[in-house]
């Protein structure tokens, strides 16, 4: 294993601190729930809407989000990334300025790494990335199961961030449990990785099942509900997934036929350099941040694009079939 795999740290650098959650959204209600149950002195800071209410019913005290940053020594920034430089600079940096010393804790390096957000030289600026969604971060606490993050520093005032970032995996229980593990890393990795599962594989799934429902049902007359179960309607899909994760990509093969062994395998091999190439271009565009301004670009005159792309997306044939199967199904 190489020395970048941390399994456990000394929460002990946030025993005297209030933490403070700065949006109870997804993450920030289950980081913020296993921090308090680790003994840690957590507040939320939130705007005032139902996430608020949430928070209040958790038995939190909520302040408003510069209330939050002035009673805190550490925040940990789980608003959306889109948000987050508008909150930082109207809500956070005024009080971090009259701070001797601050810890900001990011869930992402995008905003870091684009110089959305450019932090004061009085603060540690970390990154504590969990691979997982918010509500998959709970069932695996209740199970007493920890999980993988990525950390990084991107500025280290204290002399402390490391310890900080450590601290704050093992607070929020990614480490310290059975299956968790923490992996030193940046702001500029965490952001290049997540940002090209986006960018390569995960849409080439869409436009693949796209391509084979299309294919099957007009060129061979199959039925869209066949297609459609096959595709993942059937929850095939997701418990290989789920092998691949728990055993392994190669060792769940096995439990396929050996014509599927074959014809996967030698479909693989065919494809590669293709597929290669594109995610060869994609992380070129993460890396040089042509598609950070892409993206700002696009949410500057409102988003025209995301939207209309959900518009041409879900009247495809496959998102109307999906639709009328999912009724007949009961699902919907
Ligand atoms: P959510 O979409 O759940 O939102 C979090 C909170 O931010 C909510 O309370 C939301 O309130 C609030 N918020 C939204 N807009 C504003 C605003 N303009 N001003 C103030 N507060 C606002 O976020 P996530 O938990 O999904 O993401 C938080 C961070 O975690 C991000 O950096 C993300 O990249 C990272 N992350 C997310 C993962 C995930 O699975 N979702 C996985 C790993 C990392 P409201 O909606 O009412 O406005």
């Amino acid at each position: 294993m190489s020395e970048k795999a941390v399994f456990d740290a000394d929460i002990t650098l946030l025993k005297d601190k209030v933490v403070s959650i700065i949006g109870y959204g997804n993450q920030g209600r289950a980081q913020g729930h296993i921090l308090r149950e680790n003994g840690i002195d957590v507040i939320i800071g939130n705007i005032r809407d139902e996430y608020w209410d949430q928070a209040v019913k958790d038995g939190f005290k909520v302040y408003e989000i510069d209330d939050a940053i002035r009673r805190s020594q550490v925040a940990l920034l789980l608003v959306p990334d889109e948000v987050a430089p508008d909150v930082y600079y109207k809500k956070i940096e005024p009080e971090v300025r009259k701070k001797e010393h601050f810890v900001l804790d990011f869930a992402s390096g995008y905003n870091i790494m684009y110089g959305f957000i450019k932090p004061q030289p009085n603060t540690d600026v970390i990154l504590v990335a969990p691979r997982m969604i918010g509500r998959g971060i709970l069932n695996l606490h209740k199970q007493k199961r920890g999980y993988p993050v990525l950390l990084g520093v991107a500025q280290d005032s204290s002399g402390k961030a490391w310890d900080y970032a450590k601290a704050i995996a093992k607070g929020i229980g990614a480490i310290g449990l059975p299956g968790g593990i923490a992996i030193k890393s940046s702001f500029e990795e965490e952001t290049l990785l997540d940002l090209l599962t986006e960018h390569s594989w995960a849409p080439l799934l869409i436009a693949a099942m796209q391509a084979y429902f299309d294919v099957v049902t007009e060129e061979y007359g199959v039925s869209p509900e066949a297609a459609i179960l096959e595709l993942y309607a059937s929850g095939e899909l997701s418990d290989i997934a789920k092998a691949m994760a728990e055993i392994g990509l190669f060792e769940q093969m096995k439990f396929h036929s050996r014509t599927s062994q074959y014809g996967q395998f030698t479909r693989a091999r065919k494809f590669y350099n293709r597929v290669k190439e594109i995610v060869r271009e994609e992380a070129a565009r993460i890396w040089s941040g042509e598609f950070a301004r892409e993206w700002s670009l696009d949410q500057a005159f409102g988003r025209v694009v995301l939207q209309r792309l959900w518009k041409i997306m879900t009247s495809s044939k496959l998102a109307k079939a999906e639709d009328r199967l999912y009724r007949q199904l009961g699902r919907r």
